[in-house]
């Protein structure tokens, strides 16, 4: 397991229980999709509607359930929380349609993941507030119609072009996340030493921001992780000096790259002059699959400048050389 992983671990049900935010005002960054979404529930509000679908999309780990759970609070309404993958028939589909409240936030989580079948249960349901059940077979089978509360869907994905058109299209809202700032993630690495009860000071708070790749699920990672080494190997306060040296023993560096991120780059430019190479020699190089290559570990080096896709093949970047204290080649 990547310690750099951005998708949701079991460790991290114990990280994050309690360092959710539960208002607007308390979570950190992503502007434009606050300021967005305080006038849409005001204005529900102020008509004592339900609110208009929502759909949140972006890499994991950004706060998509965080948000969900932040609407449902601002609008002072209950919160239902399932998935796409856990849904596996239209009529489970239906039952918690049905068991929903007025104005209530059903959030699907990997709604790009649930099945066909369960998806169209939604577009009536999403669009008038009802659902078809059939009943009975063959030439016996009739549709009857049921009213349904009149609730919000909010769904996270983080794959949006794997939506299906009409299910996209019945989203009133649609906001993509952004990855952090390391200034954002400082404020929330601080936030979250608070709610912990860590001593931590700036410096310490910044540093492990600058290596959390953009994510704040890492930033809680490491804080809890750092605080270890703090409390054993230190006198329990967080500094730049031990939020280095614990990072550095769990081989996250200075970019937040680990291991694999290291070796991708270091193959390339000795094995290939910095490239261009292609991903499948690539991936033999370095003992991976190339489609794990491409999807899990490219993201980021692509993200951050340090390896870019030519149509030749893949490069290493100066800035990559720079920061193996390299000479980038002619
Ligand atoms: P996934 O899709 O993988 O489940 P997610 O996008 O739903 O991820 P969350 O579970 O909401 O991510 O957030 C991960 C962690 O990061 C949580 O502990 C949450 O407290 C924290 N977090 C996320 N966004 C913010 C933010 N804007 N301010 C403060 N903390 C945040």
């Amino acid at each position: 397991k990547r310690m750099i992983t951005t998708e949701f671990t079991q460790e991290d049900e114990k990280i994050e229980t309690g360092l959710r935010p539960q208002y607007l005002k308390d979570y950190i960054g992503q502007k434009k999709v606050k300021d967005n979404l305080k006038v849409y529930i005001e204005a529900a509000k102020q008509r004592q509607e339900s609110l208009d679908h929502v759909l949140l999309y972006g890499p994991p780990g950004l706060g998509k359930t965080t948000l969900a759970g932040i609407i449902a609070n601002e609008m002072g309404v209950n919160l239902k929380v399932t998935a796409g993958p856990a849904i596996e028939k239209p009529g489970e589909m239906a039952a918690i349609l049905n068991n929903l409240k007025d104005g209530d936030i059903l959030f699907v989580d990997e709604i790009h993941r649930l099945p066909r079948q369960v998806e169209e249960v939604l577009y009536p349901a999403m669009e008038d507030y009802v659902i078809d059940v059939v009943i009975g077979k063959g030439t016996a089978a009739r549709s009857i119609r049921f009213d349904l509360p009149h609730f919000t869907l909010v769904g996270a994905t983080t794959r949006a072009g794997m939506l299906s058109a009409p299910l996209r299209d019945r989203f009133g809202v649609v906001n993509r996340l952004e990855f952090y700032s390391p200034e954002e993630l400082c404020c929330i690495i601080e936030n979250s030493a608070k709610i912990l009860q860590v001593d931590i000071d700036k410096e310490g708070a910044m540093e492990m921001a600058r290596r959390s790749r953009g994510t704040p699920r890492l930033a809680n990672r490491f804080l809890k992780r750092v605080r270890d080494f703090a409390q054993i190997k230190y006198d329990g306060k967080i500094t730049k000096e031990v939020a280095d040296f614990a990072l550095n023993l769990l081989e996250v560096d200075r970019l937040g790259l680990d291991r694999t991120d290291r070796k991708i780059i270091t193959t390339m430019i000795e094995s290939y002059g910095g490239g261009p190479v292609g991903i499948e020699s690539l991936a033999v190089a370095i003992g991976e699959d190339a489609g794990t290559l491409e999807d899990v570990y490219e993201p980021y080096l692509v993200q951050n400048g340090l390896l870019l896709r030519t149509p030749r093949g893949r490069m290493v970047s100066d800035a990559a050389y720079h920061h193996f204290g390299l000479q980038p080649q002619e």
